[in-house]
């Protein structure tokens, strides 16, 4: 789908990384890439933001098909319900959705992303095949759909093509349920090149190699991947779910004498390319191994907190210079700002303190987890550029400051306000690459989108037990 990218936007209000800027104007490139941003009240632009203007978040971790099951699961399964048998449920939801419903779902969510304040979803794919397990004719094509319900929905798109390879740590065979999920590992760089091309030489779009979990796919076969990638993806993004789940780090220590990302660094070299997500039930040397080579911890708040996860060591990893990001994951949430409030409030209710993620030279709370998570988010897309400033896409959204609660605050007591005590929406305008997806609240396509996910739902199974 083809928009028109804007070349010039006043705003009257800018956060950067060197703090607000007032009157300004930020102009992009043909690519909707920022160029430069002058101080200017007067000049003309095409288009006059007058709320808070702030960067786009990016949504680190993304599994478009779990939105179908958003609401199926919360009844208890079994006496002990726990994030196995929410799995069990998921992997049936999944064994029907054919490419038509991914693609309606998938642009569903995305607008919905978009109308939260996210302007790009990293999406963790691993739907790949047939529900009998044999691929499609397109080998992409789930790939595909993914990209084509981010091209309608006007979201920029980092797409990993996940490799699947086994059952469990012991090579264990795969679930009837889990076929639709497999790779040799030369079939997945196969697909991986070919979703490398679709993604080539697109600016709202981009690639990386993804890994399932260490019980999918062994540190030997994610290091032979990467090294066999090829050159454009020499220094792509790696994902990888690390430690969700106490019973898989147990699992792991058993079979392999080593916790996940112990195992993990002693086989991959494992740098600033990589992104942990879920790094949670981590022992501290395994943190500090994390931070000190500058890997992201992709984290999801709302769905870990749904699924009884465990909370990350966030303050501490933190002090520790570490970089985190947020996603919505199993799509419980789409909203980036109640994964940034349940983030802190999780350390708050864990350390029984206040003001845990702030660093110690002040400043507000709200704003510092904004910048965190736009900077973590963005390398685990492959991105270096903090903020907004010359050489960042434009991914701009616009916090509607006029409202009676905003009214009497300052730009960072603002953004306090916006994410942890706002309702309803704030993101009055979304522009993604210097294209506005939302208008006044409002995404063009979404009463045709809210029709085709009604048509998909329909004709999946919306009661689920385990
Ligand atoms: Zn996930």
């Amino acid at each position: 789908m083809t928009r028109s990218r804007l070349q010039t936007i006043r705003c009257a209000s800018l956060l950067t990384p060197a703090g607000w800027r007032r009157d300004c104007v930020i102009r992009l490139n043909e690519e909707g890439r920022i160029e430069s941003i002058v101080d200017d009240s007067t000049a003309t632009a095409e288009l006059i933001l007058t709320g808070l203007v702030i960067p786009g978040i990016p949504n680190l971790h993304s599994h478009a098909h779990q939105r179908a099951i958003v609401g199926l699961t919360e009844h208890r399964a079994a006496d002990h319900d726990d994030f196995w048998g929410w799995r069990e449920m998921m992997y049936r939801a999944n064994a029907a959705i054919n490419p038509d419903q991914l693609q309606d779902i998938a642009r569903y969510l995305y607008i919905e992303m978009l109308r939260q304040g996210y302007t790009s979803v990293t999406e963790f794919h691993y739907l790949h095949h047939q529900p009998n397990g044999l691929p499609y004719q397109n080998p992409a094509e789930m790939s595909e759909r993914l990209i084509a319900a981010a091209d309608e929905a006007g979201i920029a798109i980092a797409l990993l093509p996940v490799l699947y390879c086994r059952g469990g740590f012991q090579d264990e065979p795969l679930q009837a349920t889990q076929k639709r999920f497999f790779h040799t590992t030369d079939d997945y760089l196969q697909l991986l090149q070919q979703c490398q091309s679709l993604c080539a030489n697109h600016p709202d779009r981009s690639i990386g190699i993804a890994a399932h979990s260490l019980r999918a796919a062994s540190p030997s076969d994610i290091q032979a991947v990467i090294e066999q990638a090829g050159p454009a993806l020499s220094s792509a993004p790696v994902h990888i779910h690390i430690a969700e789940q106490i019973k898989e780090v147990e699992n792991c220590l058993q079979v392999n004498g080593a916790r996940p990302v112990d195992w993990l660094f002693d086989s991959c070299d494992v740098s600033e390319r990589w992104c942990l997500i879920h790094a949670i039930h981590i022992s501290e040397a395994e943190r500090s191994l994390i931070a000190k080579n500058g890997a992201t911890v992709g984290l999801c708040p709302t769905t870990e907190a749904n699924l009884g996860d465990g909370i990350f060591p966030a303050a501490e990893f933190l002090d520790e210079g570490g970089i985190i990001g947020i996603g919505s994951d199993s799509q419980i949430s789409v909203s980036p700002i109640q994964e940034l409030r349940l983030l802190e409030y999780a350390q708050r209710l864990r350390l029984r303190k206040r003001m845990v993620l702030t660093p110690s030279d002040g400043g507000s709370n709200g704003r510092h987890l904004l910048e965190a998570s736009v900077t973590g988010g963005r390398r685990a897309q492959g991105e270096r550029l903090d903020g907004i400033a010359p050489g960042a896409r434009g991914d701009l959204i616009e916090i509607a400051s006029d409202r009676i609660e905003y009214e009497t605050l300052t730009e960072d007591q603002t953004l306090d306000t916006w994410i942890f005590s706002s309702a309803a929406n704030a993101v009055r305008n979304v522009i993604v690459g210097g294209v506005q997806v939302v208008k006044d609240f409002d995404h063009a396509g979404s009463r045709t989108a809210a029709e085709a996910l009604r048509g998909a739902l329909s004709t999946l199974p919306r009661t689920l037990s385990s």
